[in-house]
């Protein structure tokens, strides 16, 4: 029994997924012919109260589209230093959109509307244009933290008053909705473009969403093709994300209980020096200096419990719908045994 916790990613999908999967009606996307896509897309614009929904590959592209329909290049773009789009999508924001990022140093990858108002260039021809603000929720290297909504409805007023586009990367957005009891319609007024994704806690195999208004949103599928992720029957991956949608999403609750015991239990262990306060599914820890990160991890492999290490010092565990049980009760006494 190995126990991966190195992302919520490493999910396989269920036979029940799978069933419906197989079960799917298809047709050529790219003629805009396959039903259970067009009916994924339908139901997530709806959920959202937006006009269009756009489905992806992955995360990443969904982002990058984002990225190309709020901007034009030279502009800049201002997210935390945490965040995704900066760290973990190859620069794709310069190479696909010619645009730079201002990052703003925040708190575990949250920031405030004053750090946004501060971050935004004055309107001289010599700077370059700011043009959008990037949240992330949860916030991935910040350890699964959730947003506080009236600081991002503080961020929107600031958005209005110099014009910028407001983008969320809320691959985990399910994670935070079930957390903090919040419902999609105010993330869809709030925000001009949200991209979530199905392949982490949701369980499926492939598949992200970018959702947004008719205006913002006409050149997304243009631009989806220029990254190259048009798919033809991608209604098996829909499929999967419709049933994900129904049996996958109030179950989050169960990863963050999950890994809120993992949190307790290392927080106690010698071992361990710090453990960031666990609000959704992600636990990060950091180990006292005389133990080493690498040494620490090879250990637990041998104990076919595997962890990844972010860098920094940062170890990091996410639980997901393929740790079970019984992976979660051996883990616990191991942990508590270090
Ligand atoms: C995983 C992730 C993405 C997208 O990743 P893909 O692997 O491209 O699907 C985007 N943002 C965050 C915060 C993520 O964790």
């Amino acid at each position: 029994m190995i126990i991966d916790l190195r992302s919520d990613t490493v999910t396989k999908p269920s036979k029940a997924m799978l069933e419906a999967m197989w079960q799917a009606r298809v047709g050529d996307d790219v003629f805009r012919e396959d039903p259970t896509v067009n009916f994924l897309e339908e139901r997530i614009a709806k959920m959202f109260g937006k006009d269009k929904a756009l489905f992806f590959p992955s995360g990443t592209m969904a982002n990058q589209t984002a990225i190309k329909l709020n901007t034009n290049p030279g502009d800049q773009i201002i997210c935390d230093k945490y965040a995704h789009i900066f760290n973990y999508e190859s620069g794709g924001a310069s190479f696909n959109s010619g645009v730079s990022c201002k990052l703003i140093d925040g708190e575990k990858g949250r920031f405030t509307a004053k750090q946004v108002e501060e971050a935004i260039n004055p309107d001289a021809y010599y700077y370059s244009k700011t043009s959008l603000v990037e949240i992330e929720n949860t916030t991935n290297k910040g350890g699964g933290a959730c947003w506080d909504f009236h600081e991002i409805l503080k961020i929107r007023k600031v958005c209005d008053n110099h014009q910028l586009g407001l983008h969320l990367d809320g691959a985990r957005l399910w994670n935070a909705l079930i957390a903090k009891n919040e419902t999609t319609e105010p993330y869809g007024k709030v925000f001009d473009t949200i991209s979530l994704c199905f392949s982490k806690g949701l369980g499926c195999p492939v598949g992200s969403i970018l959702v947004g208004d008719e205006v913002i949103m006409r050149d997304a599928i243009r631009i989806r093709k220029i990254f190259g992720g048009n798919m033809r029957q991608a209604g098996y991956l829909a499929g999967a994300a419709l049933y994900a949608l129904d049996h996958n999403f109030q179950r989050l609750v169960e990863d963050h209980q999950k890994a809120k015991e993992i949190g307790e239990v290392l927080s106690k262990q010698s071992a361990v020096k710090s453990v960031y306060p666990v609000e959704t599914n992600i636990v990060i820890f950091e180990l006292n200096d005389d133990v080493g990160d690498k040494k620490f991890v090879e250990k637990l492999k041998e104990k076919n419990i595997l962890v990844i290490e972010m860098g920094d010092g940062k170890l990091r565990i996410v639980t997901h719908l393929d740790y079970t049980g019984p992976m979660h009760k051996k883990l616990l006494n191991e942990f508590k045994n270090l």
